[in-house]
């Protein structure tokens, strides 16, 4: 399907001339799409009418459609479900901070990579997202809030449901248009991209996207507990991971964030912390910690301790942050999206 917002700028003008268009058309049709937000060819005026005909004939506008919208009381984090076109569903969360909106998007319709400690693997992996599906969340999540109130959103977390760096193609394409000046135009360094820890792709990633943030889930520093919580680290274990993590910083000069969500007493001892200073001290990095946001459909509870293992690692002199939280009351919060409407539809 030749969906208009599968094209990346550049993609869009190679195509248009192969349509006998003008190539400078892609830039209007670009602006017209993500500046404007008009999803109809018939109302680009500055295109000529018979451009704008032979546009009809190739592409289609196929948006997403809002199922369900929910909100918490303050409206501090909204989320959409979303039905794709094959009648898949998927779910997007739009959270406010005091810097402005910020998007959390979705990857994949499930995920495969089987974390134990995440709600989002219940449903295994039934396809990948097309570029269109990625950049659409931020364009129907926008154009909904914004009947009611003029919002901009500024930031996106690309830790939805899915691996990103398994559709990787289709995230960089996403990605394009988001940052491209006649795109969405978001800045780069305010957009960032969440992995398990796929290896070779972070590579990729260093060269191809290298000023937008990455961040790795760790929750561990040692292999033994790792493999246990995550099967990805069976395939790349933390000494090949931290060593790739030296070869990103190296290319792109960027400090990395890890993801470390804090399970009671599984992996927040004061032994676990001075673990995770000693793997992560020689790296330009920072730690995202991480409050558990409990599901029944893991077996894992929320530590008591975040405040006393922050305090180790700012002792030691390892740069860390605890995840202000938003939209645990509607369900909304890292790895529970997405799961109740899968188990009414009997997915
Ligand atoms: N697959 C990617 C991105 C999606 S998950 C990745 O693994 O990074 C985004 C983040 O939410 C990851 O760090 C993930 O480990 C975390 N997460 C998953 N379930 C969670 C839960 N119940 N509570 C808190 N964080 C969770």
């Amino acid at each position: 399907m030749n969906c208009i917002f599968n094209y990346s700028l550049q993609a869009l003008e190679d195509k248009l001339l192969s349509l006998n268009l003008k190539k400078y058309n892609a830039k209007q049709i670009f602006e017209w799409i993500y500046k404007k937000k008009i999803f109809d060819f018939k109302q680009m005026t500055n295109l000529a009418k018979n451009t704008r005909e032979v546009l009809d004939k190739n592409f289609i506008f196929n948006l997403l459609t809002i199922v369900k919208v929910s909100s918490d009381k303050k409206k501090e984090a909204i989320k959409f479900l979303f039905k794709l076109y094959d009648g898949n569903y998927i779910e997007t969360v739009v959270m406010q901070f005091n810097y402005g909106y910020s998007i959390c998007i979705s990857t994949q319709v499930g995920c495969n990579m089987g974390c134990k400690f995440c709600a989002s693997g219940v449903n295994k992996k039934i396809r990948n997202l097309e570029p269109s599906e990625i950049v659409l969340q931020y364009l129907c999540a926008w154009q909904y809030l914004n009947k009611t109130k003029k919002i901009n959103i500024s930031n996106i977390v690309v830790m939805g449901i899915g691996e990103p760096f398994e559709n990787y193609n289709n995230l960089i394409i996403a990605l394009k248009t988001f940052i491209n000046p006649f795109g969405l135009q978001i800045g780069q360094r305010h957009i960032t991209v969440s992995t398990c820890g796929l290896v070779p792709k972070i590579l990729h990633f260093a060269k191809d996207m290298p000023q937008v943030n990455l961040a790795i889930s760790l929750h561990a520093a040692n292999n033994n507990l790792r493999s246990s919580l995550m099967p990805i680290n069976k395939v790349y274990n933390l000494n090949v991971l931290i060593e790739t993590c030296k070869k990103y910083v190296k290319m792109t000069n960027r400090r990395l964030t890890f993801e470390y969500i804090l399970l009671k007493n599984i992996n927040d001892s004061q032994k676990d912390a001075l673990a995770l200073v000693k793997l992560l001290k020689p790296l330009l990095c920072y730690v995202n910690l991480i409050p558990y946001n409990e599901t029944n459909l893991c077996n894992y509870s929320r530590s008591d301790k975040i405040n006393n293992f922050f305090n180790i690692l700012n002792k030691n002199r390892l740069l860390a942050t605890i995840r202000l939280e938003r939209g645990t009351k509607i369900d909304a919060a890292c790895g529970q999206l997405r799961i109740k409407e899968c188990q009414k539809k009997k997915f």
